[in-house]
């Protein structure tokens, strides 16, 4: 009988929960239990690691998963890479469900960098306000920048732990996407942000403050995407759902 591990964590993964529940099939919702909020799933949830490999190899055996879907965000490299090779070991399919990679359109400022310390390294010396729309988990290489700019930093949810920044140059904003442009242009106005570090996450939902970087001729610092093993991989949910049919 089909019975499908979701790796979740994104809206991506919350439209296949949808997806898998009203086709009946069998499935749970893996979250890493990474925010505090989070949107509640059509399907069964599990919360938090596996426990590495080994730990997710036991789970796959454990729960009788027979085909695994990986709709993390392109950025959580770990969780993705552990699939790979959890599925290799126990031998069921894996399907990688990732948005395009945004490309830079005419009118886009970007300079697009590595990873976040070539981001933080990007930074122009002599200041100014800065959009950080990455999480709050990348940020300690920013704090050696933190002395000639300010930071506006977006989150989901309130920390619980210290942000590495200085609480005198960073200013936090509670908010989870999908973002509008003229919300994105109305926060880029009130800030007063000059500089937009942004991760390459593709799709729809957070691309409005690309967008509204071009608009306003705002510098985007664009952090490339971790790079992965070879894998299975589609990009939208229905691609999603035609190759479980295929799969079973
Ligand atoms: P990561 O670095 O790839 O994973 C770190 C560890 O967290 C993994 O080794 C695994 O622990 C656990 N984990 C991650 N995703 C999991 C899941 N869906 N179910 C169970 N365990 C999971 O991941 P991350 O960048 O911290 O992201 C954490 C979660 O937030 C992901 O689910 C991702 O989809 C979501 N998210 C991430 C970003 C981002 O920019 N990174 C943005 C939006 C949403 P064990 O090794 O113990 O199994």
């Amino acid at each position: 009988m089909t019975h499908v591990l979701l790796l979740g964590g994104t809206f991506d993964a919350h439209v296949l929960s949808t997806r898998l529940h009203e086709a009946g099939i069998s499935a749970v919702y893996s979250y890493a239990g990474a925010t505090l909020t989070r949107r509640t799933p059509a399907l069964p949830t599990r919360v938090g690691g596996f426990g590495g490999v080994a730990g997710l190899v036991q789970y796959l055996r454990d729960q009788h998963i027979t085909h695994v879907m990986d709709a993390t965000h392109p950025f959580a490299a770990q969780i993705s890479a552990h699939a790979i090779e959890a599925c290799a070991q126990v031998g069921i399919p894996l399907l990688s469900m990732e948005r395009p990679a945004w490309q830079a359109q005419s009118g886009d400022r970007w300079t697009q960098v590595a990873d976040m310390n070539a981001a933080a390294a990007a930074l122009p010396c002599d200041g100014g306000t800065v959009f950080l729309a990455i999480g709050r988990k990348q940020l300690a290489a920013f704090a050696t920048q933190a002395a000639h700019h300010r930071f506006v930093l977006r989150v989901i949810d309130q920390a619980d732990e210290p942000l590495p920044l200085p609480a005198a140059n960073c200013e936090l904003v509670i908010a989870r996407g999908p973002f509008r442009l003229d919300d994105e242009i109305a926060l880029i106005r009130e800030h007063g942000i000059e500089h937009i570090v942004s991760k390459n996450a593709g799709g729809p939902d957070t691309y409005a403050k690309i967008e509204a970087a071009r608009q306003l001729q705002l510098p985007v610092i664009m952090v490339d995407r971790p790079q992965l093993p070879p894998r299975t991989q589609c990009e939208t949910p229905d691609q999603t759902m035609e190759w479980l049919a295929h799969a079973r």
